[in-house]
């Protein structure tokens, strides 16, 4: 209830939590955050470089932080949904795009669709030594001829007697070097349309399955990129993910957790770097005065302000209706569309107040707009984006 004192200034240094957030998310983001700035952040510009190692999925294991929304009987924390967001918020401070990602990959595409739609002996066989970092998992969607159309994905499974015998290949899969498993989407039915497709659980040392090429990439150096062949690739029947046929359904799902979870990935990226360059702003002189107390500064600040926080509020209202059991697929794709493109913007004029110093690798600004570039592109495009939200009015 406000008070005639309490309305007299504003209180611009508020920094109450949102709603969606108790005490223990608090602790836990604490705990993430000493973690991610002690243990990884130190190693970001090496991972630049080398990728980062297989050795932080089995850390981050030990600590619990990879099953963190998972029942506790494999071995999760038997958190909620926002658990996700806090781990998915903090690896921001990694420095590391492509770290963040090869975990979400890991943490918040490739093993939902295990726990959601695995048999007890999948969970077993994956799902338990995901969460442990024991295995690595990654996500087989895309190929070469078609990525934004998933319904035109050629890699096919054919079933002789109690096995099914995969072709094809998959491409610009994040993990794909490491992995030790893939959830992979075929078509079982190519005459069946939406319903003529299925997942499978592929052990990645299977014989047949090439790792063919190490994909060099604009952004996201610290994670792996691989195209993959699957050349009469034999797996049991057991290794079906969910129900035969209802694939498509499946992975559209698990793309709504993806697109989330990315949503709120660039919200705190954008924060976090212009957190970085408001100190830069306070700092850097010219003509006689701080550049950030120069109006067309000041405003550049306002402006990302605004839409971050504008972002962050459909992230985290999207993600609360998300985590009560709806599912709504407009306002996910209006949160990856919109944060996307903010992030990338609040990058851009990051480098801008940074002048020279912004296009340097110095100051890792750069960094954050080539990393952040992706996330128009990945998990769908802004048009695909658009065309989904555009659709769902009937159009
Ligand atoms: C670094 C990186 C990591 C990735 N990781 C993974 C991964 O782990 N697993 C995985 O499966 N995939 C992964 N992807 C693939 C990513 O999801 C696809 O690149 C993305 O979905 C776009 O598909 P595409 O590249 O085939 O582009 P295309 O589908 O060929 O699109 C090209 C252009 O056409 C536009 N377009 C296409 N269809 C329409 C339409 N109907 N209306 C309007 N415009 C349209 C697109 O928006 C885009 O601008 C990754 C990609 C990158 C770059």
């Amino acid at each position: 209830m406000a008070t005639t004192e309490s309305v007299l200034k504003p209180d611009f240094g508020s920094s109450k939590r949102h709603f969606i957030f108790t005490d223990e998310h608090e602790r836990l983001r604490e705990s993430i955050h000493a973690f991610v700035t002690k243990e990884l952040a130190p190693h970001a510009e090496e991972w630049e470089e080398t990728t980062f190692p297989d050795s932080v999925f089995r850390r981050m294991g030990e600590l619990g932080f990879l099953g963190l929304s998972y029942p506790e009987e494999y071995g999760g924390q038997g958190g909620d949904y926002f658990c996700n967001l806090v781990l998915g918020e903090e690896l921001t401070y990694a420095n590391s795009g492509g770290l963040a990602m090869g975990i979400a990959v890991h943490t918040d595409m490739a093993t939902p669709p295990v726990h959601l739609f695995g048999t007890e002996e999948q969970k077993q066989q994956y799902l338990v030594p995901s969460i442990k970092g024991e295995k690595i998992s990654s996500l087989g969607i895309t190929e070469p001829d078609a990525g934004s159309d998933v319904a035109g994905i050629k890699t096919r499974a054919v079933r002789d007697g109690d096995e099914y015998v995969i072709n094809g290949s998959k491409t610009y899969i994040t993990n794909g070097h490491r992995s030790d498993y893939i959830v992979l989407v075929t078509k079982t039915d190519p005459d069946a349309g939406y319903d003529g497709f299925t997942l499978f659980l592929v052990d990645m040392d299977t014989e047949g399955v090439i790792r063919e090429k190490r994909l060099q990439k604009l952004g996201m150096h610290a994670s792996d990129t691989a195209l993959l062949a699957f050349q009469d690739v034999r797996v049991p029947e057991t290794a079906v993910l969910g129900q035969v046929g209802k694939g498509f359904y499946h992975i559209m799902w698990e793309l709504q957790g993806e697109r989330l979870i990315g949503a709120a990935g660039c919200v705190a990226g954008a924060q976090h770097c212009m957190d970085r360059t408001l100190q830069y702003a306070l700092e850097r002189t010219a003509f006689g005065r701080q550049i950030g107390k120069f109006q067309v500064i000041r405003h550049k600040f306002a402006e990302m302000a605004t839409k971050i926080e504008a972002a962050r509020q459909l992230v985290y209202t999207t993600a609360w209706r998300f985590a009560n059991g709806e599912y709504p697929v407009r306002e996910i794709s209006m949160a990856k569309l919109y944060a996307s493109r903010i992030a990338v913007e609040v990058a851009d004029e990051c480098i801008q107040i940074h002048g020279g110093a912004g296009y340097m690798k110095e100051y890792g600004v750069e960094r954050v707009w080539r990393d952040m570039r992706l996330n128009r592109i990945g998990a769908g495009t802004d048009e695909i984006m658009l065309d989904v939200i555009g659709r769902s009015y009937g159009l």
